[in-house]
């Protein structure tokens, strides 16, 4: 195993059947080399600064219905907001005094946000911040309006892939995702130049072993700039709400892998991990993960963009929430890097 761990880090590939061998038969000991070994290279890249984002959480309408998402069109429990304007650049504002420079506009597809609308967002935050960089998180677009969104001066985009097998993303998604369409967006956010972020959540529903090496193998080809990992989590209103959380251990092995294959990376430690258990944020930058992403979305919102049950960090203000993040971070050697973070080879 200690081979394949020292070829993976050397040669920054291995065959389909040894990256499922690392999945699967790693010993306790073998698992603490891995992770080592990942962040050795993490460290050589970014030294033991983790790079922070500020989230800000755009709208929970969504226009799809994810089996796994609790801001699913279909949950008619979930009380519904909407960003104006204002309310992102308030929040900007506030991330901006407390050392961010980049802001992350996340939300489910909601058409109230036209083209016009998200132009007319990332145009005021590019003039206000032109020191900072702007990722989106917006879902499926066509080319044009990712190509409107990056002239407006938006940077970089995150669109996990979710899961490059087909039957299994048709088991996650209705009728009418698919794939294909996801892979298509995912080409032409990176032909555009957004520093392009794909990724999955590990334990899905219906997720194999084997599920988990083909999107390892698409994230080779693919080769995006950040790569978001998590493990699922349930949602008590979705129609998954019975099924099986993820792994953190294999949520961890599967950051490890990922960042042996790609050093220069920007692999967040994410919610999802910080949820699963109370140090996951802290086991994720141990297995190799280099950035952050605090809250920043006016509090009395936070509460309804709930993805999955239990959400971590709900009630912190960014400012309390960066503090305690510097504390945890300084405990395992890191710290927080306030530079804007872009991707570097
Ligand atoms: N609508 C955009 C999109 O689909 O990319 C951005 C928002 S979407 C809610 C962000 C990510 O949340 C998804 O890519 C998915 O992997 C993750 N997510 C949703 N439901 C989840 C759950 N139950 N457990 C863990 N992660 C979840």
């Amino acid at each position: 195993m200690k081979e394949l761990i020292h070829r993976l880090r050397e040669t920054r590939k291995l065959q389909p059947d040894e990256y499922k061998q690392l999945l699967t038969s790693l010993t306790k000991e073998e698992q603490e080399y891995l992770f080592l070994n990942a962040r050795e290279v993490a460290q050589e890249q970014f030294s033991n600064g983790i790079f922070i984002r500020g989230l800000i959480e755009l709208t929970n309408y969504c226009k799809n219905d994810c089996y796994y998402c609790g801001i699913r069109r279909s949950n008619d429990k979930a009380q519904r907001y909407r960003l104006t304007k204002e309310e992102v650049l308030e929040s900007c504002e506030e991330g901006y005094r407390l050392g961010f420079r980049t802001f992350v506009m996340q939300g489910g597809e909601d058409d109230s946000y036209t083209p016009r609308v998200m132009v007319d967002i990332i145009k005021s935050i590019r003039e206000k911040y032109p020191d900072c960089a702007i990722t989106l998180s917006l879902g499926e677009k066509d080319y044009d309006t990712y190509k409107q969104y990056y002239d407006a001066g938006a940077n970089r985009y995150l669109l996990r892939h979710e899961s490059i097998n087909a039957e299994h993303y048709a088991s996650l998604h209705p009728q009418g995702m698919t794939i294909q369409t996801r892979s298509e967006c995912l080409f032409n956010l990176k032909k555009i130049g957004f520093q392009t972020g794909s990724g999955i959540m590990v334990g899905s529903p219906n997720q194999t072993i084997d599920n988990i090496v083909e999107d390892i193998l698409f994230l080779e080809e693919l080769q995006p700039q950040m790569i978001g990992i998590g493990p699922y989590l349930p949602h008590k209103d979705t129609p998954f709400k019975d099924k099986e959380k993820g792994s953190l251990e294999l949520t961890l092995i599967v950051v490890a892998i990922l960042r042996l294959m790609h050093p220069y990376a920007l692999i967040p430690s994410t919610t999802a991990l910080a949820t699963i258990a109370d140090d996951g944020r802290d086991k994720g930058i141990l297995a190799g993960a280099n950035v952050v992403m605090p809250n920043l979305s006016p509090i009395r919102f936070r509460k309804k963009y709930l993805l999955y049950n239990d959400k971590a960090c709900m009630d912190d203000e960014a400012a309390e929430s960066l503090a305690s993040l510097q504390k945890r971070l300084e405990k395992i050697g890191y710290t927080i890097s306030y530079d804007r973070g872009d991707f570097r080879k």
